[in-house]
């Protein structure tokens, strides 16, 4: 059985709102380009917390160590 996808031009979909759009853009309009940078502005804050935590975490745990061989 045939795909139907084939009869369609190359496309993508939005990574916001899934819908079909062309090739060469990456978000199918303005509204989606708005709403994606500001997922990506709180991935971003989101993934600067954790690597502090992580940091921290790292940076205590070495005290730890140092303090438990001395
Ligand atoms: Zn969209």
């Amino acid at each position: 059985m045939p795909s139907r996808e084939s009869k369609f031009p190359p496309h993508k979909h939005c990574p916001v709102c899934a819908k079909a759009m062309a090739e060469n853009l990456s978000l199918c309009s303005d509204k989606c380009n708005q709403s994606y940078t500001n997922r990506m502005k709180r991935q971003k804050k989101f993934n600067r917390l954790y690597y502090i935590s992580f940091g921290a975490i790292f940076v205590i745990m070495i005290a730890v160590l140092l303090l438990g061989g001395l």
